[in-house]
């Protein structure tokens, strides 16, 4: 799975910032300069004031201002279970794309074996990889038994779904012998506060590890977006379940 940022609202700490200021302020945000809206701040510099200021918000439980920016992702290849997990969070906006309009009629089913399409879960291919929900250890012989019947399975849909299509099915309807771990590209556009809680969510140790991927690689991209902010969440709040909208 890769996740590439789109389009994301510049100096967005700034933003924050000034959202929050104007809750303590009697002049009027708009017509003041950042570095006189930051004026009763602490800090030796604007970038120390921010970042200060930001941390307070934060260990407060000041959220609010953390929802004026936004930014807008690419992911490419995330299976349509992860997907499903994703966009049960109700604060984003996405755009999925379509198996009405797309259709896997050219990809080649042996292709697929091996791995296109749909995404293989390392409990598939690794004897080493331990599942949260996994009973017992697995053998070598019954790993390589798992691969050989995940990937016969995954070819065997995408051959049946193809047929379907060559007997006239609809694409939207002949999809639903695929499997779910079909890959699919999503755009999602989030605001510092719906990631972070994403993230206490889906970083977390009780996620599944492909959702955490997808997590973490938007933690990194938003780390250079809102590095204060991010760096504060990272050290003081991550993992804690800290439940951003509690
Ligand atoms: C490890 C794990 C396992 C899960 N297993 C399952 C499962 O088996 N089955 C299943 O169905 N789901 C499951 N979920 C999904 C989970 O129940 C949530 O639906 C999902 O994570 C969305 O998060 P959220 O509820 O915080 O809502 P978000 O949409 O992210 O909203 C953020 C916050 O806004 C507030 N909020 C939003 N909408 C409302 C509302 N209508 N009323 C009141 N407050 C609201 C809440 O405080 C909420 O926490 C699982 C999630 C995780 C992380």
């Amino acid at each position: 799975m890769r996740v590439r940022l789109l389009e994301a609202t510049e100096n967005p700490e700034e933003l924050i910032c000034r959202g929050a200021r104007n809750d303590y302020m009697e002049e009027w945000v708009a017509e003041q300069s950042f570095e006189d809206a930051m004026a009763g701040v602490e800090g030796e510099d604007i970038e120390e004031k921010k970042a200060n200021f930001l941390a307070k918000l934060l260990q407060r439980g000041h959220y609010g201002p953390f929802e004026h920016p936004s930014a807008t992702f690419a992911i490419e290849g995330a299976s349509r279970s992860c997907m499903a997990q994703l966009t049960r969070h109700r604060h984003a906006s996405f755009d999925v794309q379509s198996m009405r309009y797309v259709s896997f009629d050219e990809v080649d089913p042996a292709d697929v074996e091996d791995g296109e399409m749909v995404v293989t879960p390392p409990s598939a291919t690794d004897p080493d990889w331990v599942g949260r929900n996994q009973k017992g250890d697995a053998s070598e012989a019954e790993v390589e038994k798992r691969e050989e019947v995940f990937r016969s399975s995954v070819r065997q849909s995408v051959e049946d779904y193809q047929e379907l299509l060559e007997l006239g099915m609809p694409p939207e309807d002949a999809r639903f012998v695929l499997p779910i771990g079909t890959e699919v590209n999503i755009v999602v556009t989030l605001n510092p506060r719906s990631l972070m809680h994403i993230a206490d969510m889906r970083a977390a140790a009780d996620a599944q590890w492909e959702i955490r991927d997808l997590t973490e690689q938007l933690l990194d991209i938003a780390a250079e977006w809102c590095p204060h902010t991010f760096d504060y969440y990272e050290s003081e709040m991550k993992h804690r379940k800290n439940r951003l909208a509690p």
